[in-house]
């Protein structure tokens, strides 16, 4: 390992700090302050701040021009309450770390602490700390932000932490990796009128009963494949919690998926179609719109290989033929490929580890220093 034990303990305790702060997408204003603070230590060239919303980037130069390599970890916390006796929890109630981005942010430090003790010969290494990745937004907002101009990779990596195989074993293929994904929101407004008068008002009653079971339904059943779409109603609302009223307004959420983006454009269109017929036959008015929307994330076989090559040099077993890739959740690190060959590995939390999102899990510390080995050995390799 290239830090000492010394190092290393300091990081864990960076990863601690952050731990016990989480702030939910678009809201990481401290997390990004704790993240400058610690990086200044680890003497960057540059700091970039405020990159699309609460975004930070420290720029590591080589001695003579070269390619930019990114590597990107996440900023953001969960609106979920952690349940567990850690010295560390968070203390802030409703929000937690529960996707790992506490880890995957100390792993970017443990490289910065790396970097800032030996450049890279050529090129440059960008180090990205991205906001809201959550829903969707941040890689957006990143990538729009003007000032991206000036840390715009040639290639760029990153890494998910990924409970249910073993602790430090990485996952990793080229091709589709994670859905794309959007939050459907369907707002459909009639007229209320007296409950014992139903038939003078407008109420959205049955379009919604048929369009919970219709929308659930318009998924393909397929397996994991290009066929693959989901739909699941996740909040449904009619009405006012009152007995005297019959309702006029009603809104129902759903998520769909799709491993690709062009049937996504497919699915998004018989949604509307199937909500649009219920609404007009109805007499309702419908609103459509859309939040939380991910597109499909593919890995570029160049941006593999070089992970692949950094796997073996450091000894680190690695598989591509597993049944849970590509995986149904989303990530919006994909995006990244619209400017370099981008590619995303996943490194093993153990397999009875906690899954992501749950209330009970919590990022294992051990994967910190694999993870960064496999970045600086990528680095290393293409930078010198
Ligand atoms: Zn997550
Ligand atoms: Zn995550």
């Amino acid at each position: 390992m290239f830090l000492t034990q010394e190092e290393l303990t300091h990081i864990n305790a960076f990863r601690r700090e952050l731990h016990r702060h989480p702030e939910v997408s678009g809201e990481e204003a401290e997390t990004a302050r704790r993240v400058q603070e610690a990086l200044l230590l680890a003497k960057p060239d540059r700091i970039v701040s405020n990159l699309g919303g609460h975004g930070v980037a420290a720029v590591y130069e080589g001695a003579i021009p070269g390619p930019t390599v990114m590597i990107r970890a996440e900023l953001d916390g969960l609106p979920i309450e952690e349940l567990s006796d850690l010295a560390y929890r968070s203390t802030v109630s409703g929000k937690g770390h529960l996707c790992g981005h506490d880890g995957h942010m100390s792993i970017l430090m443990a490289l910065a602490t790396a970097l800032g003790q030996k450049r890279p010969t050529k090129g440059r290494v960008v180090l990205l700390f991205q906001p809201a990745e959550e829903n969707g937004a941040g890689a957006a907002a990143v990538l729009a932000d003007p000032e991206f101009a000036t840390l715009k990779p040639d290639m760029a990596l990153s890494l998910h932490n990924f409970p249910g195989i073993p602790l430090g074993h990485v996952l990793l293929r080229d091709g589709p990796v994670n859905c794309a994904s959007r939050g459907m929101k369907i707002v459909l407004t009639g007229k209320t009128s007296h409950a014992s008068c139903p038939e003078d008002g407008i109420a959205p009653t049955f379009a919604v009963a048929r369009l919970l079971a219709a929308l659930t339904d318009l998924g393909s059943h397929a397996p994991m494949g290009a066929d693959f779409s989901l739909v699941t109603v996740t909040h449904a609302r009619l009405g006012e919690p009152a007995f005297g009223i019959s309702p006029g307004r009603a809104e129902i959420w759903a998520t769909l998926r799709t491993l690709t983006d062009e049937r996504m454009a497919d699915l998004v269109q018989r949604a509307e179609t199937l909500a649009g017929t219920e609404a007009r036959a109805a007499g309702l008015q419908i609103e459509v719109s859309y939040e939380d929307i991910f597109r499909q994330c593919c890995n570029s076989p160049e941006a593999v290989d070089a992970l692949r090559r950094a796997l073996d040099d450091e000894g680190i077993s690695h598989q591509s033929d597993s049944p849970l890739l590509p995986m149904k959740g989303s990530e919006d690190f994909g995006l990244f490929r619209t400017v370099a060959p981008s590619a995303m590995f996943f490194l093993g939390s153990g397999e009875t580890h906690p899954q992501l999102h749950n209330p009970d899990y919590d990022f294992p510390e051990a994967l910190i220093p694999i993870g960064a080995r496999v970045f600086l050995r990528a680095i290393t390799n293409i930078l010198g």
